[in-house]
Parts: C-alpha cells; sequence; structure tokens
C-alpha cells in the first residue's frame, strides 16, 4: 500500500460491512478530531484510525495490519507522554468506544471496558463507596496506566493498579481472544502486569474494589524556597505512616483558579498532596509528625471529598493539548545531596504547569516481590517525575532541557530504572533498565504471544525465541 490514503480505503473495503465500528482516514472530517493525542508535541499522522465496538472487531482490525505489513498502536485514553498511542502511516487501534463498565457490589469486583477513562470507572465505583487504584488524574486511560503499572493516590493502602486486576480479555497478535488471570494463560497474565501493550490488545480489565468512599485529601503548600526543608521532612516521614496516608511530594505552581485564594495565584510551592482513607480525625493524627516538624504552610487544604472528586482535581489544570516532555526514575533512598538539588531545580520550573512529583510505592506496593509480576522496582520507594508542561510550542525547548536536566542531575541517586509510563522515547538500554531482571522472562511471553512484534508502538520488549 503506497498512500496514506489507500490504507484507510483498503480498510473499508476489506472490513467492510463485518465491522461494526468506525473507520477513519486522513480524507475523513472526523479526521482531524481523531488523530490528535494529549500530548500536542506528538504530532503524527496514521493511515488510518479504527474504533471497534466489540473484541471481534478488534481482532478483525488486528488481522488486518498484520496481514498488510502496517505498523500498529493502540491507543486507550491517549495520555501517554511518549505518543505510544498513535503511529505515523499506520494503523490505530482507538478503544474508546469499549466503554463497558459492570459493577459488582457483592463480589467486590469492576469489569472495564479497554478504551474506559479512570474518572468514568470512579464514578461507577463510587456509587457503592468502592475504588480501585489508578492514578491521580481522572481523563488518563485504564487501559495504559494498568499495564504500566499504575501509581497513585491509593498505592499505599491497595497496591498499584496492577496488584488488583484479577483477568483480562486479550486479542492476540494472531487475531485470537484469550482470557489471561492466574489459571488460564498465567504467564500471559504475569506478564500485562507491567509489561505495557507488548503483548496484545485488552478488551477488557477485571479489578479487585476496595471501600473507599470519601476521602480526607487536598494539599499542603508551602514556600518553593523552604522545599528542601519540606522534602527532608517527608522524606524522613512517609515510610513510616500508617497504610491509610497517601501523600506525594511536589513542587508545582498554585492553579490560578478557585478553590485557590487568589494571592497564591501562580506562586510556585513545595508541597505534599495528601490521601488518607478514613475519618478526619485518624488523618489529623496521621499527618501530624509531619505538620509539627514543619513550619507554617502557605494553605493546608485537606478536607472530605468523594474519592471521584480527588481524582478529578487536577483536571482543569491539564487538559488535552498541552505540550508535554517528561523523564522519570525510581528511587529507593533521598540522601541529603540529592535533597539540595531538588532544591535547586524545583525552585527553577520553567512554566506554571512544569512539576515535579515523587510517589510514595511503599506499603501495599512492597508486599510483592520483584518477580511476582512484571513490574519490578518492588524495593524503590518512590516514583520521581520530573514533567515539563506548557500550552505554548515555543516553550517546548524550555521544558524539555528543564525535565532532562532534573532527571540527570538527579539519576545518580536513583535506583537504576524508570516507570515505562513516565519516559519518553528514551532507548532499548532504557527498557530494560526498567524491567531489570524480569526482562528476559518478559521477551519469552512475548516471543510466546506475538512473535513478529506486531505490538511494537510502545516501550518495546523484543521478542525471544
Ligand atoms: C496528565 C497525566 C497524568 C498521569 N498520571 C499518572 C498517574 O497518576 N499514575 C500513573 O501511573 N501514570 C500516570 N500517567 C501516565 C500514564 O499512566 C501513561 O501516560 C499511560 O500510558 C496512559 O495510558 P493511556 O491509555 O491514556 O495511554 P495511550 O496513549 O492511549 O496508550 C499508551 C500505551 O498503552 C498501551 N495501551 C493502552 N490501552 C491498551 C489496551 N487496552 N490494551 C493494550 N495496550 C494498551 C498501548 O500500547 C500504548 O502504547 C499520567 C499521564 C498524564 C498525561
Amino acid at each position: 500500500m503506497s498512500t496514506t490514503a489507500s490504507a484507510a480505503e483498503a480498510a473499508k473495503r476489506e472490513l467492510g460491512s463485518g465491522f461494526a465500528g468506525e473507520l477513519i482516514g486522513p480524507d475523513d472530517a472526523a479526521y482531524g478530531e481523531a488523530s490528535p493525542v494529549f500530548n500536542a508535541m506528538i504530532d503524527r499522522h496514521p493511515a488510518l484510525i479504527a474504533r471497534p465496538t466489540s473484541p471481534e472487531d478488534v481482532a478483525k482490525v488486528v488481522n488486518f495490519a498484520r496481514d498488510h505489513g502496517l505498523p500498529l498502536a493502540i491507543r486507550g485514553g491517549g495520555h501517554n507522554g511518549a505518543g505510544l498511542g498513535t503511529v505515523d502511516d499506520g494503523v490505530v487501534i482507538d478503544l474508546s468506544l469499549l466503554k463497558d463498565i459492570q459493577v459488582d457490589p457483592d463480589a467486590r469486583t469492576v469489569r472495564v471496558g479497554g478504551g474506559c477513562v479512570w474518572g468514568e470507572v470512579d464514578a461507577a465505583t463510587g456509587e457503592h463507596g468502592l475504588a480501585t487504584p489508578s492514578g491521580i488524574i481522572s481523563t488518563t486511560g485504564v487501559g495504559g496506566l494498568t499495564l504500566g503499572g499504575g501509581l497513585g493516590h491509593l498505592t499505599r493502602k491497595c497496591g498499584l493498579a496492577i496488584d488488583n486486576l484479577l483477568e483480562a480479555e486479550v486479542v492476540l497478535a494472531s487475531g485470537e481472544q484469550v482470557t489471561a488471570n492466574a489459571d488460564e494463560n498465567p504467564d500471559l497474565y504475569w506478564a500485562l502486569r507491567g509489561g505495557g501493550g507488548n503483548f496484545g490488545v485488552v478488551t477488557s480489565f477485571l479489578f479487585r474494589l476496595h471501600e473507599v468512599g470519601t476521602v480526607i485529601a487536598g494539599p499542603t503548600f508551602w514556600e518553593v524556597e523552604q522545599g528542601g526543608e519540606i522534602l527532608a521532612a517527608y522524606r524522613d516521614f512517609i515510610l513510616d505512616a500508617p497504610r491509610e496516608l497517601n501523600g506525594f511530594f511536589a513542587y508545582g505552581s498554585v492553579p490560578p483558579g478557585d478553590p485557590f485564594p487568589e494571592e497564591l495565584h501562580l506562586r510556585k510551592f513545595s508541597g505534599i498532596v495528601w490521601c488518607y482513607i478514613g475519618d478526619e480525625a485518624g488523618a489529623a493524627a496521621a499527618m501530624a509528625p509531619l505538620l509539627d516538624a514543619t513550619p507554617e504552610p502557605l494553605l493546608h487544604g485537606v478536607q472530605p471529598m468523594p474519592h471521584a472528586a480527588l481524582q478529578g482535581a487536577f483536571d482543569g489544570v491539564y487538559p488535552k493539548g498541552d505540550q508535554w516532555y517528561w523523564r522519570a526514575d525510581f528511587v529507593k533512598e533521598i540522601p541529603d545531596e540529592a535533597v539540595e538539588l531538588h532544591a535547586k531545580w524545583g525552585e527553577a520550573m520553567p512554566t506554571w504547569k512544569s512539576t515535579m512529583h515523587l510517589y510514595p510505592i511503599d506499603g501495599a506496593a512492597h508486599d510483592l516481590s520483584s518477580s511476582d509480576t512484571a513490574w519490578s522496582y518492588r524495593d524503590a520507594n518512590w516514583g520521581a517525575v520530573f514533567a515539563g508542561v506548557d500550552p505554548e510550542p515555543a516553550n517546548v525547548e524550555a521544558i524539555g532541557e528543564w525535565s532532562r536536566g532534573y532527571q540527570e542531575a538527579l539519576h545518580p541517586y536513583s535506583a537504576g530504572g524508570a516507570y515505562v509510563n513516565m519516559m519518553m522515547d528514551e532507548g532499548q538500554d532504557r527498557v530494560r533498565a526498567a524491567y531489570r531482571d524480569n526482562y528476559d522472562r518478559l521477551a519469552r511471553v512475548k516471543g510466546t504471544y506475538d512473535p513478529g512484534n506486531l505490538f511494537r508502538v510502545n516501550q518495546n520488549i523484543e521478542p525471544s525465541k
């Protein structure tokens, strides 16, 4: 097939009436809205965007892309910073029409279509006072976030998203539809929990639910110049705090709108974003050792709120269409020299949306070992992300320089590898470093389920024979 338009025409001809979803090519009016992903820095032009409505539809598109030798990308929520939900001159399987959500409050499970975003899931489970761990933004896709691991507000108490994944329905590179759980295809089930989109298209996920209704949550902000002192206190506090308390350390800027007081708008801060599962008295007691050991904050905005509201709290700050350049690393310890470097780079954020987060990954995330799932860094205590963000294309260089410079400065104090969901296109060595001893086993599973590496628009695991 020589032109991008001809791939869409061929798909319409060959899949035609047997395909219940949408097929969108570059000449279709819907292409302009359907093509862009969340990160506006990613400018790719697929030859075909297919929106299946069932696993059978998905299998047809997989077969079409494979048989025509076309590059194939899978799009869940489209949030991936490296733009792994799209591909130039190839086929995008956009799962956004696979939105079915079934909550079973008695069994404490939720079955979720492969194209859901987290806000949809949180709203449905929240009606029953239940939740499963995800991230910190409601617009992120269930698919990408889960398959890469899933770090968020509930990590310390309930584990990673993958630690609550009971089963997945998967369309393989062969077009075959299979179930992966502890009993059926256990090697695939192991690999899906951290191995990203390498093994097939997940058309539905089954998650365990936890009793999480109202949480006591919100930020505490201090002056950005106090960041070193706050980070040192946070480091000494969080790993011994009760699991019910999650709190990630952040450098950022106060958003210019409600509910923040006007005098703080756009002011750089150092801070902690909390989420406590329990009552207000328990939250106050759990946070007290940190708050007693630190100066009076600029703002302590902790209050009861539905878990789903917390998940949506940053959505307005980070809409689709900003430029994103981010780097990441896992961290075991934060020595004083690293605290000093954080203070230097944190204060130098180039734009108000740029931010650095240290997500705790201890507590329940440490209940599994490094080889229990594909997600290797069970011995790390934090996931650090250095995110340069801005709506202005003119600032792309500035945000990239800051993120790269910050990560490179702190890398000597890291555990070596990074969280795959917060990496850019950084080369095969970084992918190996993300999986460490699990890489070879992942390569063998890849060799079983996708020997031709059809699913390679991802942090790619090369198949071994
Ligand atoms: C604003 C923002 C906030 C974020 N916050 C968090 C956070 O709190 N915690 C966290 O852990 N991560 C977070 N992330 C990172 C996020 O986990 C990754 O960007 C992830 O890749 C997004 O998933 P997606 O489905 O939206 O991505 P997409 O771009 O749609 O897909 C990314 C990759 O996932 C794979 N994929 C997606 N869906 C499927 C599927 N159903 N079957 C097979 N493969 C699939 C594809 O291979 C693709 O390569 C955040 C990202 C952004 C932009």
